[in-house]
């Protein structure tokens, strides 16, 4: 039976220390504050913003939120965006992607300022990530899955990982941040010839498809650890992630529970983000 490496411990971890950082900060007449902006009201976007702000309150970090309908302009958009980049009192920016379709994403991404780039959503960060240098923030569930590879003690260096999916949000950020510790990675998508081959060779297996099942029985293999980052829903309206999760359990070392696994670290990666930017801005 595969071990669970659910995501609840590697959060709790990770909130204590940062409480900690938080405090001093407060000692330091610094509130950390996250900027929270959404435009329109997905349900996932719902959901992702309820979890942000709970562990926000446990860090003590302080929010504000800029809440947009789904027919707000590009223009509505621009200006909060300036506004937060203006506002010294705000370290960082966590912005709900996709926008609408009438809004020029790469436009609005461009223009929030690096410094408050938590999530990893502006070139220079990404460029940062891929070019290994360290400054700037990865994408918040890229990170949270180095985050738990950390935490239940893999060392990664010399390991095969093969990363399903090859999104700017995770699969190709995740796969440098791999690369940067020493993994040998194959990045693996639609028109991957033979899925399953790929991923059997993995030691470490990184699913971010987003599609349910995606991760066959056939792509499987004892030993592997597998982190699911998918969140889909299935027939019977269960969050499930893009493993087969029943083959999974009975073949592999270990893997990450949908829920209760990397979405349940994503929102503690961004509230270390949020402290570190405030740390730098008071130099
Ligand atoms: P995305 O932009 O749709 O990208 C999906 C990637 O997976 C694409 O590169 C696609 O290949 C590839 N892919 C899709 N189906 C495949 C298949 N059957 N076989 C091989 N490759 C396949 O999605 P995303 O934004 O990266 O998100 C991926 C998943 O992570 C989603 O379920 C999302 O909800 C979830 N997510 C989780 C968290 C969290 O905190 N846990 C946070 C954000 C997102 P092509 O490039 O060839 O199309």
């Amino acid at each position: 039976m595969a071990q669970l490496w659910k995501g609840a411990p590697v959060a709790a971890a990770l909130t204590e220390e940062l409480s900690q950082r938080a405090q001093a900060l407060v000692a330091k007449g610094i509130t950390p504050t996250l900027a929270i902006v959404r435009v329109g009201e997905r349900p996932e976007d719902l959901s992702y913003e309820r979890g942000a702000l709970k562990r926000c309150e446990k860090v003590g970090i302080a929010v504000r939120q800029y809440l947009l309908t789904a027919a707000s302009s590009q223009t509505d958009l621009m200006e909060v965006i300036e506004e937060i980049n203006r506002d010294d009192s705000i370290h960082g920016c966590l912005l709900f992607r996709p926008l609408p379709k009438h809004m020029d994403e790469a436009a609005i991404c461009a223009a929030l300022s690096p410094a408050k780039d938590v999530d990893g959503i502006t070139a220079g960060s990404l460029a940062a990530v891929f070019s290994g240098s360290g400054a700037g923030y990865p994408p918040c569930t890229a990170q949270a899955c180095l985050e738990i590879l950390d935490h239940y003690g893999y060392e990664l260096k010399g390991k095969r990982a093969v990363v399903v999916g090859r999104s700017l949000v995770i699969g190709k950020p995740v796969s440098m941040l791999l690369l940067g510790r020493h993994a040998t990675v194959t990045i693996c998508h639609t028109r991957t010839a033979d899925l399953p081959a790929e991923c059997r060779r993995a030691d470490v297996l990184v699913a971010a498809a987003g599609k349910a099942g995606a991760v066959s029985a056939q792509c499987l293999a004892p030993g592997q650890v597998v982190l699911d980052v998918g969140i889909n829903v299935d027939e019977n309206g269960n969050l499930v992630g893009d493993v087969d999760f029943a083959a999974a359990e009975n073949t592999v070392e270990a893997i990450t529970p949908v829920p209760g696994g990397v979405g349940a670290v994503t929102t503690s990666v961004l509230a270390r983000h949020v402290i570190e930017a405030a740390e730098k801005a008071i130099g």
